[in-house]
């Protein structure tokens, strides 16, 4: 796992406050500190939320993304749709100009790339062929069910993520163009640098908040209506079933937090699930939960 969660010594004070919210109780004391156990850990980015004295930091991808648009490319961003929760009356066209006026080339929702799974998914559910699909586009979820439930594994989607696939057709429409994901999510972090050369940054919107106030650079209110407006759907908990066409030979649940979904994977083992498809997200509430909201 790469390390974008680590802890910053000198900041904890042995509160224990981290270990109590770790669903997988991947933190271990120390010498007095609380260190993440890297291979234990789902980056669900709790820890990060509740510690009093910030002592978890995530990496920062900034300075690398400076470095690419300096160099003269092409940097295009793929912007999760939860910016619309994390920025008030923000719209495309406004968060477009701001991101412009730091150098990007170009701005685009991740909704296209929602827009994209959400057929795969259809696609994957009419073959039939499946008892349980359990959906792959949360990171920390995929981590959870590699790492603790791996019998499991063969439920989850051979799907990709929406940051991958609006990244790759980004890439396609694009020849040569580098993406930079911006938003709410310490894991997306991990899955960009674990799936490499597809992403090829990521940012959190305290990372673009820290950058445009250094900048000087406001965005301007402005909301719009585009044509994947019902993919912005997505980031709240069942938003992929809300855009999904219903196959009714399958149940469809959503369940969000961690700790619903290691019940519904307990579920699946002792066989209590059959027919379902399940949106699983590891944040309640979805990526809106996300935990580096500004
Ligand atoms: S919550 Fe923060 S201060 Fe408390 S033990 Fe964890 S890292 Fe240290
Ligand atoms: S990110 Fe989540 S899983 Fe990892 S150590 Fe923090 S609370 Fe535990």
């Amino acid at each position: 796992m790469s390390d974008c969660l680590t802890l910053k010594k000198s900041n904890c004070k042995n509160c224990y406050k981290c270990i109590r919210h770790c669903p997988v109780k991947s933190i271990r004391f120390s010498g007095n500190q609380a260190h993440i156990i890297g291979n234990e850990c789902i980056l669900c980015g709790q820890c990060f939320v509740v510690c009093p004295q910030n002592a978890k930091e995530i990496s920062s991808e900034t300075e690398k993304v400076k470095v690419l648009i300096s160099s003269g490319e092409k940097v295009i961003v793929s912007l999760a749709p939860s910016f619309i929760a994390n920025y008030e009356n923000a719209g495309i066209r406004g968060m477009r100009a701001a991101l412009k006026k730091l150098g990007f080339y170009e701005a685009e929702e991740t909704a296209i790339g929602a827009t994209i799974v959400k057929t795969e998914y259809e696609k994957y559910l009419a073959e039939k062929t499946r008892d349980i699909v359990i959906s792959s586009c949360c990171h920390s979820v995929n981590l959870l069910i590699q790492k603790y439930f791996p019998k499991e594994l063969t439920y989850l989607a051979d799907v990709l993520s929406p940051m991958q696939a609006h990244a790759k057709d980004i890439k396609r429409r694009n020849p040569g163009a580098k993406v930079v994901f911006i938003g709410p999510c310490v894991a997306k972090k991990d899955e960009a640098a674990y799936y490499e050369g597809i992403v090829d940054a990521v940012l959190t919107y305290e990372d673009l908040a820290k950058w445009m106030k250094e900048a000087n650079v406001e965005i301007v209110s402005d909301m719009d209506d585009t044509a994947e407006s019902r993919a912005r759907f997505f980031p709240t908990t069942g938003g992929i079933l809300k855009t999904m066409a219903q196959d009714s030979d399958y149940t469809y649940l959503a369940i969000d937090g961690v700790d619903n979904c290691i019940a519904a994977l307990r579920d699946i083992e002792t066989g209590k699930i059959h027919k379902t498809f399940i949106e699983m997200s590891a944040c309640a509430g979805s990526c809106i939960g996300g935990p580096v909201m500004e």
